[in-house]
């Protein structure tokens, strides 16, 4: 007997084992094709499984999604943009398991709770900046799903005075300005010649003008709506992981600067803005708790 977990995009499917514990076992990992997605989805699945009956699947989606249906509609997966009933294909796949997906800021939030730097926080915001920005809200001890599963998108929060277009079709979102895709989107369009996130804050850290703005300008960015939410939900406790927050002080400066100017109101004095302890598998280890709850192991 097998529980399992699954994240879905933005770039890559990954599955593993979760142990009784939670603990995830058989990692793995492949790039999302470009065709066909579901035959590499599925048979990643299959290997990890290796065989043995799966008796539970949490999955967490990039969104958007619509969590009563079971279906994710992923910007960056072609096929599935109009959305793809994910939950409906894993039940055909595991016709024993219970399946649960979620969206992947919800996971992130799931898992901090669990595992990483909001056990015993009832309240507070998880955020994960990688290619794409996504996060996830702790009220009151719970994790908040929204209406359609949705909520906790602080990837798609307007920043006045920004104009970076959006693949939701908005302009000046967050995620548009200070993703790492949009960092490095916009230092391009500068005249910066690198061409990936590492190459770029390598070059913001050795003094490049044009790197060091395209990272200030997301870690200020960042810093400003990481203020507005705790503002507007009463939060002190702020992490933020994905690859994007393992930058360093290239980043951290900004962001600790902007919420130092805008985090001003009383009840926000104690705030805390700080990197995850969990790396790249926040996802899937929200995901197993979907599929296996720590009080039910
Ligand atoms: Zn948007």
């Amino acid at each position: 007997m097998t529980v399992m977990a699954l994240e879905i995009g933005p770039a890559r499917f990954a599955a593993a084992r979760v142990a009784p514990d939670g603990g995830l076992q058989d990692v793995q990992a492949v790039p999302i094709p470009s065709r066909a997605p579901w035959n590499a989805c599925r048979d990643l699945l299959t290997e990890v499984a290796a065989g043995s009956e799966v008796t539970g699947l949490g999955i967490g989606a990039t969104g958007p999604i619509d969590m009563a249906a079971g279906v994710a509609a992923p910007p960056d997966i072609p096929d599935w943009r109009i959305g793809f009933d994910v939950v409906e294909a894993a039940q055909k796949l595991f016709p024993s398991a219970p399946v649960g997906m979620a969206l992947d800021g919800v996971c992130v939030a799931l898992a901090e709770q669990a595992y990483g730097s909001l056990r015993g926080v009832p309240d507070a915001l998880a955020v994960a900046v990688s290619t794409r920005i996504c996060g996830g809200i702790v009220v009151g001890g719970f994790c908040a799903v929204g209406r359609t599963g949705n909520a906790g998108n602080i990837g798609h929060m307007v920043m006045p005075g920004y104009d970076d277009p959006c693949d939701c079709g908005g302009k000046g979102c967050v995620q548009a300005i200070a993703s790492g895709a949009a960092m490095v989107r916009w230092a391009r369009e500068q005249g910066w010649a690198g061409d990936d996130f590492a190459a770029l804050t390598d070059a913001a850290g050795s003094g490049d003008p044009i790197a060091d703005a395209a990272v200030r300008r997301a870690g200020t960015v960042l810093g400003q709506a990481l203020s507005s939410v705790a503002s507007l939900l009463d939060i002190d406790r702020v992490v933020v992981g994905g690859f994007v927050a393992q930058a360093g002080p290239v980043l951290w400066g900004p962001v600790r600067e902007a919420v130092a100017a805008h985090a001003r109101i009383g009840f926000l004095s104690g705030i805390r803005v700080e990197p995850s302890r969990l790396g790249d598998t926040a996802v899937l280890a929200g995901a197993g708790i979907l599929a296996s709850p720590p009080q039910q192991r």
